[in-house]
């Protein structure tokens, strides 16, 4: 038995919602990762099964590592069918939001979000949700959204709807954001929920295969080279540094993804706390930061490059050259000193 952790009054409010609804739009944060897109998808499954409209709308792109995942090809990225999208928020009469907490991370979608009338509910794992949503299930103690929505369906009495599409794609993303159960993962719920989902007939093998363990030559050259020349450590600050500028990203062909899980490398380290990764991304240095025990990268990536996250992950975006963001970044190591323990 999982424990019950949503709110009967949201349960209902969410029952409330579905019972009126006839065309839903799921939609997740920009640059959708495994359990954005996992749990949306599942979500999408479960909607189609007791006959509503349901249609994912990403910001962007998803990447092409969960293409694979059943509905994966009607997903709408906004990026690419501006008009289509908008259109979709503006006739739906009601939108999930899922695995973000400001409006902020949907990126330019943010007004045809924000301005469609539609009810929002928003179901989250990350710290202090803004108040966008009419109806707001925010755990930040559950390792992924994914497992929310598992939660959050079963509460709904629709676990029996759930079939293996669904399964599929919501054990992917609780197993991309607990780094295949690594960690975030103590909680035994998750094995009770992961249990349920193979009984649907999900090869959790096979997706870590697809998800985790597939790269093509380039990707495993760039991290390659990332790692063996441009890592650099700071020992008695207990801090790790990479970075990619726009000229190497582009030797190596760089895709949207590439450096999926390229931040955690460092931290094998056992003299290492947290990583810091910045990467060129034209628009910005896009900041991604990992670190073990209650070391808070969150707090960091608050104060010095405009972003926030989860204790042990978290990421920004720093307006200024790559070179501006690694001075920030040295400047920062022994403020963040007071963090470490001995
Ligand atoms: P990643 O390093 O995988 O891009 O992001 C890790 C976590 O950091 C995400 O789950 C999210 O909580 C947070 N995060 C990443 N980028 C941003 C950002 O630009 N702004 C904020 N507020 N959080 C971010
Ligand atoms: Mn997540």
């Amino acid at each position: 038995m999982l424990r019950q952790i949503i709110q009967e009054s949201k349960v209902k409010a969410v029952r409330e919602l579905l019972g009126r609804s006839e065309r839903i739009v799921i939609t997740c944060h920009m640059s959708p990762d495994g359990d954005a897109i996992g749990s949306s998808l599942g979500l999408m499954h479960v909607l189609a099964a007791i006959g509503k409209e349901a249609r994912v709308v990403t910001p962007d792109i998803p990447p092409q590592i969960l293409r694979f995942l059943p509905g994966a090809k009607d997903i709408v990225p906004y990026s690419k069918y501006t008009d289509f999208a908008r259109q979709l928020l503006c006739d739906a009469d009601l939108i999930f939001c899922l695995d973000f907490n400001s409006l902020y991370r949907v990126d330019h979608m943010r007004d045809d979000l924000a301005s469609s009338s539609a009810p929002k509910v928003l179901v989250d794992h990350h710290q202090d949700p803004e108040d966008f949503a009419d109806v707001i299930i925010s755990h930040p103690d559950q390792s992924s959204t994914a497992i929310l929505m598992f939660r959050l369906l079963c509460r709904l009495e629709l676990f029996n709807l759930i079939d293996r599409k669904a399964a599929m794609c919501i054990y992917t993303g609780m197993m991309t954001d607990t780094g295949n159960f690594s960690y975030n993962s103590n909680d035994p719920d998750l094995y009770v929920v992961i249990a349920e989902l193979i009984r649907k007939g999900i090869n959790k093998d096979d997706i870590y295969k697809r998800v985790m363990d597939t790269k093509t030559v380039s990707t495993l050259r760039l991290n390659g080279y990332a790692v063996g020349t441009k890592m650099q450590i700071f020992p008695e600050h207990k801090a790790a540094l990479i970075t990619l500028t726009q000229k190497e990203l582009d030797d190596y062909d760089y895709q949207k993804g590439d450096t999926e899980g390229l931040v955690n490398v460092p931290l094998a380290i056992p003299e290492v706390t947290y990583s810091v990764f910045l990467r060129d991304d034209k628009r910005y240095i896009k900041v991604s930061s990992r670190s073990k025990g209650d070391f808070p990268v969150n707090k960091l990536c608050e104060k010095y490059f405009n972003g926030g996250g989860h204790v042990n992950a978290a990421g920004g975006e720093f307006e200024g050259t790559l070179d501006e963001a690694v001075e920030v970044f040295m400047s920062s190591l022994a403020e963040n000193d007071r963090y470490l323990h001995d």
